[in-house]
């Protein structure tokens, strides 16, 4: 293999490119010895021809782990220059580690077959498009793959080992530290301990790590938590508490006082370079010694916490992302996101009258940090008009105009289908002519024989092609509609707002026809609420909602009632108002017909002056000042009004009567008997303000 005859004067007017690689820090500064084995290289390339100034040194990856080589440009460049055909040869010391991937260095040696490019290592010089030389060069890989392998089973077995014995390193949770003796004990600092001490407390006493936050955000207490990086590494600082660390605390098993080692496994992404990690269950963990130090909790208690939690994220399911629809009666449960700052809302039920009412509310922060929620929406207003909006939507008339659109695209692939039958046709009928040719010619008439098969052969081709791309247009065609179909679909539209507006239609079905059409609903709350709908395929629509009445509103007597108990007030005493308003059938707020009494609140409410105060702003007198003026008694006063001789009226319900005061010729003292009639008095309840005047 290291024949000089590998090389021809093709591969020397060719590149030679120098691949350097040294995968950590430490052997680049240290390894000198393997500068001078480039070195070494780069002079058995000039004694195989290449002149000094053909020899380009790769090395861009430098300090560079070999484990993948996608994301070494250095070698990603040399593939690539490979593949374009300009080098003559490729040089390394121990090529095999250009690649620790198996599949990365096999690539490469099927390129380099492919360019006609040579491989040379200390070794020798290998032409990978000879079966000899590309054997070797595979099995270098493969071996250095293994190779790979061992040292990390023996690093990863190694580390394992040492957890078995409970004796490897694990960064501690707050509240634990190491001794001098790596053993791992309560955090001397007694504000640490307590605090810890005082999440487990809590939580045992409220059951809730939400709660928890409150409380400590309630309380001003403040977390611990040990800086990791920068230049305070190893510090303590104390931070308010955030949900997320209650959450870590109570799931972290080290904390009953267990050594615990491999909770977790990982697995690579091929595409970019992140790794997932999956919890495991308790029995496939790789190490768990329990009691291996002092705890905070135990064992038992440990685990109610679990169950606790997993009982409370049932319900308090912030991190579920679009989650499937449940039995709750919240149309948009799991596909409504909040327009303030886009995170998912969740659901909460109260019960009024029997009904569980939802609300849509955005609480993330509000638990992770114990601030108020983000948003919180009425649920029932909402969903009614998304419900509106989706009946609307999906009417007859938008479905036969999607049938028809359809119908469209399904005509034009018919012309399309047509074409395509007519050029299948014609490639058959010119093959068959190509064959019929052929087969006329004379068989020692080799040339035009020749000439006449290779017009077959591409007449055949052509008729090939024609087919498969016809098979291919009418695959993709094949979802016709019968008429039955259509009518399917348009009786489905008519029998859809019955379905939907049917009370025994469960919550649950409603929400997956919901989501056929919808695929999420934004809230934002502002002086009205902005309801955003996105349907599936992208089209959106934008609709508004007035603010729902808060409690008191809704108990609230109408503006316009207010208004009319003002106009009246001037006239009628609170009685009258309730019967005119009653007549006009008018209800109060809570739905009742209105009384004296609760006339006389809504006066008093909105400070709207009664009949008497109004009169006597007006300068209307009392019986006894009348009597005063007049020089009679009181009760003297009273008989004139009865008795007509002097303008007056009933100003309240008690039966006060107020006197207009006197313009002209105040009457005498000495009525005659006729005054007596007792039969003009029961009018007077009903006079109206506008009768006395008009008397007067
Ligand atoms: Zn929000």
């Amino acid at each position: 293999m290291n024949a000089p005859g590998k090389v021809t004067p093709d591969h020397l007017r060719r590149i030679a490119y120098l691949y350097v690689r040294q995968s950590t820090l430490h052997q680049v500064n240290d390894n000198r010895e393997s500068t001078a084995r480039q070195y070494d290289l780069k002079r058995r390339a000039q004694a195989l021809g290449w002149r000094s100034d053909q020899i380009v040194v790769i090395d861009e990856d430098l300090g560079l782990s070999g484990a993948s080589g996608s994301l070494r440009s250095g070698f990603q460049r040399l593939v690539a220059e490979v593949g374009l055909g300009r080098a003559g040869v490729v040089m390394g010391l121990e090529v095999s580690r250009f690649a620790r991937s198996s599949t990365d260095w096999h690539r490469l040696l099927e390129i380099c077959a492919l360019a006609d490019t040579l491989i040379l290592d200390e070794d020798g010089i290998y032409d990978p498009s000879h079966f000899n030389d590309r054997l070797l060069l595979g099995l270098k890989g493969t071996m250095s793959e293994a190779e790979l392998h061992v040292l990390r089973a023996r690093l990863i077995g190694g580390q394992i080992n040492k957890a078995r014995r409970g004796e490897l390193w694990i960064r501690p949770p707050i509240g634990y530290i190491y001794n001098a003796h790596q053993q791992m004990i309560f955090d001397p600092d007694e504000q640490i301990q307590r605090t810890v001490r005082l999440v487990f407390e809590t939580f045992r006493r409220i059951g809730s790590a939400e709660r928890v936050v409150r409380h400590f955000a309630a309380e001003g207490i403040l977390f611990p938590r040990r800086l990791v990086t920068g230049p305070r590494a190893g510090e303590v600082v104390f931070v308010p508490l955030e949900h997320y660390r209650v959450l870590h605390l109570l799931h972290n098993p080290r904390y009953t006082g267990a050594y615990v080692y491999g909770r977790t496994r990982q697995r690579k992404v091929v595409v970019g370079a992140t790794i997932h990690y999956r919890r495991l269950p308790r029995d496939e963990w790789k190490v768990f010694i329990p009691n291996a130090y002092p705890g905070y909790i135990s064992w038992e208690e440990f685990d109610s916490n679990q169950a606790k939690l997993r009982a409370n994220a049932a319900g308090y399911g912030w991190d579920r992302r679009r989650s499937p629809p449940r039995e709750g009666v919240a149309l948009l449960q799991g596909i409504v996101v909040c327009g303030r700052c886009g995170r998912r809302m969740r659901v909460q039920y109260h019960v009024e009258k029997g009904h569980p009412i939802p609300t849509y509310i955005c609480v993330r922060d509000a638990i992770q940090k114990s601030e108020p929620a983000c948003q919180t929406i009425l649920g029932t207003g909402v969903d009614e008009t998304v419900s509106q909006a989706v009946l609307e939507s999906v009417t007859p008339a938008s479905v036969d105009l999607a049938l028809e659109v359809f119908e469209e695209l399904r005509a034009r692939k018919a012309e399309l289908d047509r074409l395509h039958r007519a050029q299948v046709e014609r490639s058959r009928q010119e093959a068959e002519l190509a064959q019929h040719q052929f087969m006329l010619v004379r068989p020692e008439n080799r040339l035009v024989a020749d000439t006449l098969e290779r017009q077959w052969n591409e007449k055949l081709r052509q008729l090939a092609e024609a087919e498969q791309e016809y098979a291919r247009v009418s695959e993709s065609d094949a979802h016709a509609m019968s008429k039955e179909d259509r009518q399917r679909i348009q009786s489905l539209v008519t029998d859809l707002p019955q379905v939907w507006n049917n009370p025994r239609t469960p919550s649950r079905e409603r929400k997956r026809m919901l989501r056929l059409l919808v695929e999420d609903v934004t809230l934002l709350r502002e002086e009205v609420i902005r309801i955003q709908i996105r349907w599936k395929g992208g089209a959106t629509t934008q609709l508004k909602l007035p603010l729902p009445l808060s409690a008191p509103d809704l108990r609230r007597t109408p503006a316009g009632i207010v208004e009319f108990v003002r106009a009246l007030a001037t006239e009628q005493t609170d009685a009258q108002i309730a019967r005119t308003l009653n007549a006009r059938c008018l209800r109060s707020g809570m739905g009742m017909p209105f009384t004296a009494v609760s006339v006389r609140r809504v006066r008093q409410a909105y400070r709207i002056p009664s009949l008497v105060e109004h009169l006597r702003r007006e300068g209307w007198l009392t019986a006894p000042e009348m009597a005063s003026m007049l020089h009679v008694h009181s009760s003297t006063a009273k008989r004139f009004a009865q008795e007509g001789v002097l303008p007056a009226v009933r100003a309240d319900d008690r039966g006060q009567i107020l006197y207009q005061p006197p313009h002209g010729p105040l009457p005498t003292a000495h009525p005659g008997k006729r005054f007596r009639d007792r039969r003009v008095y029961p009018k007077l309840a009903t006079h109206t303000r506008n009768e006395v005047q008009s008397d007067a």
